[in-house]
């Protein structure tokens, strides 16, 4: 499995966290720490601090990315925002699916998939997670809950597209809980993503694809996890909150 053909990206969630002055001061102790990165930065922020995260990161080498977007390109969709409003704002990426939204807010792999194909017409990069819960591991239908969610959310999505797309491997007992998933788990799992793509798209469309691991990540356990073959970046959520933090895991993807 040859790391090269494919790009290590870290990215942050800040999820619903950071007022706008807050969200410029972190950016702006960030941009120094990681401008030698030797992989794809990201930030993923609250809609309300895309315009201040966007002119602060000018020139630099992180990315910006929305936590989510609707599926329709405009219309009667109260407090919904569209692939092309972030598009036409510079917005290159976009998280979907993350638990918190399948958990919380009703988030459906029927939804997922939606948002998925309209993010890529946009012209967006698609984060897309995807994760067992506790009980699914527990009675060993990791691969199961696994293999479903990725054929139905990227049903209908081109080869071509699919390399557009990042996939987040979160475990959901390990997002937020403090609890990582060893670094063999995250390999497990990551390899078994890259294979069920191969069957579904052939083996060097699935080789080109980034797969990271989310759940917990921190600059202490991010070099083991991230040394493993088939785990090509990180989605970082309590941890890229603080600056340091998330530039020691910059760090450690080489
Ligand atoms: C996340 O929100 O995607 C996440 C992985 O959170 P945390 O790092 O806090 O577990």
């Amino acid at each position: 499995m040859n790391k090269n053909l494919r790009q290590a990206i870290i990215a942050g969630n800040w999820k619903m966290n950071k007022t706008r002055p807050e969200a410029k001061a972190l950016v702006e102790e960030l941009i120094p720490l990681v401008k030698d990165a030797d992989c794809g930065v990201v930030v993923c922020v609250p809609f309300t601090n895309l315009e201040t995260v966007l002119n602060a990161v000018k020139g630099t080498n992180i990315k910006v990315g929305a936590q989510n977007c609707h599926f329709e390109k405009s219309g009667a969709f109260t407090g919904e925002i569209s692939a092309d409003m972030l598009v036409e704002m510079g917005v290159e990426y976009v998280v979907l699916g993350h638990s918190e939204r399948r958990q919380y807010f009703g988030e459906t792999d029927e939804t997922v998939n939606k948002r998925t194909v309209a993010a890529l017409a946009a012209g967006l990069k698609p984060i897309v997670c995807v994760g067992e819960l506790l009980w699914e591991r527990e009675t060993n239908i990791t691969e199961e809950v696994i293999a479903r969610q990725i054929k139905l959310d990227f049903y209908g999505v081109s080869a071509d597209d699919l390399k557009k797309c990042v996939i987040a491997y979160e475990p959901v007992w390990a997002i937020g809980t403090g609890k990582t998933a060893t670094a063999d788990q995250a390999q497990e799992v990551c390899a078994f993503i890259r294979a069920t793509l191969a069957k579904l798209y052939g083996q060097a469309v699935a080789d080109a694809v980034t797969i990271q691991y989310g759940g917990s990540m921190n600059a202490k356990n991010a070099a083991e996890l991230l040394s493993k073959p088939d785990v090509d970046g990180g989605l970082i959520g309590g941890a890229s909150l603080k600056a340091p933090d998330f530039s020691e895991i910059v760090k450690a993807a080489k």
